[in-house]
């Protein structure tokens, strides 16, 4: 797989995928939204009853109710690293549960405050704080106080959308744009450069030049205006990506790993292809 990276930020990809087809630019949009594993909060456990703190007594009850609190904890964004942590159902312990492959956090809080992701405190390692600290969880009033541990355990976006890792992916055909260079200086043909809604073009020396083919939707507005003599069309091999991460992995990390699972894809499929 041929790509060209244009952009790669902590949360924030751009690249290009070269000769290739738009059934793998699909096959890898997919992937990257659906196959790629991370952790996240799948098993949140509340203490009942009252909490003492400095010989005050609290109450465990909350605004919202445990069900919900426990999917806003879901949603936030776990740090994941593949070096650690694995699935808990190949993991060496036998799905019981162990560092290898769970997080444990615990939120301890009482009121009044509004208790925020940033107030998960990871057990052990303190590297796995939640990078995003103000997504507010609940607010509690006086007297009120929660005591919660939350689990996280690796999973893919197939089973849920708490372990989706990438967003907003997609793709657009490169854009080819050729300017017929008999008419490039011709007043109608330089009209373009104000009509272009992406602000594709520019001028140089009188003639119309192309200065950002990368930026232009394919709206077809400068063919239309310039009777052909700008032409633009969509290549059908190369592809433009965008996409964004939770946080939870870099822009980067999820590239990578989008592309491992797709090579050891085609390399199960061509075995099995083989021992027909
Ligand atoms: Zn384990």
């Amino acid at each position: 797989m041929d790509i060209e990276v244009l952009e790669m930020a902590e949360r924030k990809g751009k690249f290009i995928l070269k000769n290739s087809s738009p059934a793998m630019a699909n096959a890898l949009r997919r992937t990257m939204l659906s196959d790629i594993p991370k952790m996240a909060i799948d098993k949140v456990e509340f203490h009942l009853g009252p909490i003492m703190v400095d010989d005050k007594e609290y109450e465990s009850v909350t605004p919202l109710f445990d069900e919900i609190i426990a999917h806003r904890l879901g949603m936030v964004p776990v740090p994941t690293d593949y070096e650690l942590f694995t699935f808990q159902d190949e993991c060496v312990c036998g799905g019981e549960g162990c560092p290898s492959c769970t997080i444990m956090y615990s939120l301890n809080k009482i009121g009044p405050c509004t208790v925020l992701s940033g107030d998960m405190v990871p057990l052990g390692n303190p590297d796995l704080k939640v990078k995003d600290e103000n997504i507010p969880i609940v607010e509690l009033t006086d007297g009120q106080a929660v005591l919660i541990y939350a689990t996280a355990v690796m999973g893919t976006a197939k089973k849920h959308v708490k372990w989706q890792a990438a967003f907003g992916v997609g793709y657009k055909y490169l854009p080819m744009i050729t300017i017929d260079p008999k008419k490039a200086d011709d007043p109608d043909v330089l009209n373009v450069i104000d009509l272009c809604p992406r602000h594709v073009f520019a001028e140089k020396k009188g003639k119309l030049t192309v200065e950002n083919s990368y930026a232009c939707s394919l709206c077809n507005t400068c063919k239309n205006a310039t009777n052909g003599a700008v032409s633009v069309k969509g290549d059908d091999t190369n592809f433009l990506f965008t996409f964004e991460t939770d946080g939870s992995l870099t822009a980067k990390q999820v590239l990578d790993k989008a592309v491992e699972i797709l090579s050891e894809e085609a390399k199960e499929l061509a075995q099995q292809v083989e021992s027909l």
